[in-house]
């Protein structure tokens, strides 16, 4: 907690300061809302290969449940903090508030570091965590999925854990699990699609042709490849550049994404991908296209590049990859943002789809999960598309207005403040 300006908890309650101010908030909802509602603090004894015993640290915070179940990923990081948790689990709170869900806010965490454990070892760091907060979990309570370094494997090591616990079957407990225990159709691309629904109504408000327009992205993981793939199908977009940690590519002629893939897969990186020419990831940050999605890392654009940045719309698929800072410069200029928490909310949208479909036993088919994160998409996207507009902010604050209205509204009914 040395620097409070690099404390991702200290930002997250910044962001919520300036909501307040613009929404008059109470000096006590206000209050309220700056800090978790609960937190959990555990020791996890795991039995090692090597026959020593290692105690691990965990962390879950369950930050606002006045709209229903606190939601959110659990995170295996050497570099975990409490305040990193509790930062994400805000900004749990206000994804799942802006898309509608009847949902609140979590997150866990356990500091360790899963590239130096075994598959066993893994497996009885995941049981230790359930075993330590299993009782305050739960569908109706708090429900986990995977985050960093966590995967599907771990979440149906945690939903066994806590249905031996239980002793009844209830994989709704958590999401993100395989397909055959009650994973949904459409987890994998959700992400990306959730943002390029999203560009299309962006595209929409601002009187843009979509159709063989230029897109670059940065990034090319789960949700880098997906937007690929999916701008092209979905929009018909031409995607002329990406990039991964070594680097980028640029074709203008746009890039094939079932060659990009497969190189990728083949060599480790797109660098090198045949007839394009190579980029920086600062270069392609300032290519001429009509949307740009940083799909890797935070403070990407800042005030040094944001005067730079081209792109008519930044489509924020990666968590926080633009700077306060740099969001002034950009509403300035007139750059479109889609901002993470709307743009990235995909995910947890069918991972509530999940919890639904476990909750009646019964599984839709993929065009039916589509046409669902369709509608609220759509919907989150012009509930924030209008508040920016009527209050004159940029849109990440326009994000933050409909979220924490909402939160302050349902807590109001309760009775809470
Ligand atoms: P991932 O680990 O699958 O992929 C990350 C990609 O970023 C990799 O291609 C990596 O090479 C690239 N990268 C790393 N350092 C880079 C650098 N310096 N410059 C350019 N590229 C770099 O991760 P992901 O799941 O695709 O997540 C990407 C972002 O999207 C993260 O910010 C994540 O929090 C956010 N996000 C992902 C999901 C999801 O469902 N996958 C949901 C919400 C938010």
């Amino acid at each position: 907690m040395a620097n409070q300006d690099h404390n991702p908890f200290a930002m997250a309650q910044r962001q919520l300061d300036e909501a307040a101010k613009i929404l008059k908030l109470e000096p006590h909802v206000h209050e309220f809302l700056r800090w978790p509602m609960r937190e959990f603090h555990v020791r996890i004894p795991v039995r090692m290969d090597d026959g020593s015993v290692k105690i691990f640290e965990g962390f879950r915070v369950q930050y606002n449940d006045a709209r229903g179940p606190t939601k959110g990923g659990i995170r295996f990081h050497p570099q975990e903090t409490l305040d990193t948790v509790r930062a994400l689990a805000a900004w749990m709170t206000w994804k799942t508030a802006v898309m509608d869900l009847p949902l609140g806010g979590g997150k866990g965490g356990v500091v360790c570091n899963p590239k130096e454990m075994s598959e066993r070892e893994l497996e009885a760091l995941s049981r230790g965590y359930i075993r330590a907060l299993g009782h305050y979990i739960g569908p109706d309570i708090d429900v986990p999925a995977p985050d960093v370094y966590t995967n599907p494997q771990i979440m149906a090591w945690m939903m066994d854990e806590y249905v031996k616990m239980k002793g009844e079957y209830e994989p709704g407990v958590i999401t993100g699990k395989p397909l055959p225990l009650g994973g949904s159709a459409g987890r994998l691309d959700a992400t990306a699609r959730g943002g390029v629904y999203a560009v299309r109504e962006a595209a929409k408000v601002l009187g843009l042709d979509l159709k063989g327009a230029t897109c670059a992205i940065q990034g090319y993981g789960n949700a880098g490849q997906f937007a690929h793939k999916l701008a092209a199908e979905i929009l018909g977009m031409k995607v002329v550049a990406v990039s991964d940690s070594k680097g980028g590519i640029y074709n203008p002629e746009g890039l094939p994404y079932g060659e990009v893939l497969e190189f990728k897969r083949e060599n480790g990186t797109v660098v090198g991908f045949p007839g394009a020419q190579a980029i920086s990831n600062a270069e392609l940050l300032e290519l001429d296209v009509v949307v740009l999605f940083p799909a890797a890392l935070e403070n990407q654009i800042t005030e040094e590049n944001a005067d730079r940045i081209k792109a008519k719309i930044v489509a924020e698929l990666a968590n926080g990859p633009t700077t306060p800072e740099a969001d002034v410069i950009l509403h300035q200029r007139g750059v479109y943002v889609i901002p993470d928490f709307l743009c990235n909310a995909g995910g947890v949208t069918v991972s509530y789809f999940e919890q639904v479909q476990n909750a009646y036993n019964f599984y839709w088919p993929d065009k039916e999960v589509y046409q669902r994160l369709d509608e609220k998409m759509t919907a989150a996207f012009h509930a924030v598309h209008e508040a920016a507009r009527s209050y004159n902010v940029h849109n990440r604050l326009g994000a933050y207005v409909v979220a924490v209205s909402r939160v302050v509204e349902a807590m109001k009914l309760r009775g809470w403040v």
